[in-house]
């Protein structure tokens, strides 16, 4: 176990000792109720979680946002919140919120934008120092409840259906060079690219090439997505997920046709958080299907980005 994750589980036992609302969380958790969705080759999970109501009905409007304290930086934490720094400019926290059985959110020091591109770097040495553990991104505008204040996740490992998945899912080679791989995934019901290699360095370049070929759309200030990466067996694996839109219409439906959820990287990853009973029991195999085409980009535009991946 690498220095960097003793200490954060140091920490997470430590929290869970002395820290209330995150022990009671933790132990809830423990109870929670998922039903099993089998598309054929894979499965999707859909987790009742009551706790995350607060972050899946987010207000993520400039207003809103505005208004309230924002729950990342320092000085708002509760009393009882410890980190362990990181770099310097993050620090790691227990996330009082779970969705994974260990899990932490990784916020910058600073407030400061939601943005990946100079921080993607940070998320690459994330995924090497903590192999145990699933790092994860969500864009300002795709899943994220803080899009004011940057942040990653990490979840442990041994979770996400993904991490299984990849390997047998049918995939397309569309770029390899020494090594780098990228895949096109379109078998998986929300289209997606992975990053694959050994080299950290190249992970980065790689990424950064995709990122300019994904379009930013008007009032964004990056491309929708969501990230998934880990490092196994002096491998690392970085699941691209360009996003079209923020949330599914059924959020924000008034009648009994609503379901409250509102996709991040976790959902990318086959386990869909579902905050109310109402939504966890009538939800279907087709409601899944149709919630990650609609939030996730088309096979059209899809094949855009794949064609101009070929050139790079
Ligand atoms: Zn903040």
């Amino acid at each position: 176990m690498s220095i960097l994750s003793q200490q954060i589980k140091e920490l997470f036992d430590s929290q869970l000792r002395e820290w209330e609302q995150a022990k009671t969380n933790y132990e809830a958790l423990k109870k929670v109720k998922t039903r099993n969705f089998s598309f054929g080759s894979f499965s999707v999970k859909v987790q009742f979680n009551p706790a995350r109501m607060h972050s899946a009905s987010a207000k993520v409007d400039a207003v809103s946002i505005q208004e309230r304290k924002c729950f990342l930086c320092p000085q708002n934490l509760p009393e009882q919140q410890k980190g362990i720094p990181y770099e310097e400019e993050y620090q790691i926290l227990v996330n009082p919120f779970p969705i994974f059985p260990v899990h932490y959110t990784i916020p910058t020091c600073e407030h400061t934008d939601q943005l990946i591109l100079n921080r993607f770097g940070d998320m690459v040495n994330l995924a090497e120092e903590l192999p145990e553990y699933t790092i994860f991104y969500n864009g300002p505008k795709a899943g994220a409840s803080a899009p004011d204040h940057a942040h990653f996740q990490a979840g442990i490992k041994g979770f996400l259906p993904i991490e299984k998945d990849i390997y047998p899912l049918e995939k397309d080679v569309i770029y390899e060079s020494g090594d780098i791989l990228i895949y096109a995934v379109k078998s998986y019901l929300r289209n997606f690219f992975l990053l694959r290699s050994k080299d950290k360095e190249r992970i980065k370049i790689y990424f950064e090439k995709l990122y300019s070929l994904l379009e930013i759309k008007e009032d964004d200030k990056e491309p929708k997505m969501n990230i998934l990466g880990w490092h196994v067996e002096g491998e690392y694996y970085f699941c691209i997920f360009p996003r079209e839109k923020h949330r599914p219409d059924c959020f924000f439906a008034n009648d009994d046709t609503q379901i409250l959820v509102s996709p991040g990287a976790v959902d990318m990853g086959g386990v869909l958080i579902v905050p109310q009973e109402k939504d966890f029991n009538k939800i279907t195999a087709a409601d899944i299907e149709d919630i990650y085409k609609e939030i996730c980009i088309s096979d059209e535009e899809m094949q855009l980005i794949i064609d101009k991946v070929k050139q790079i």
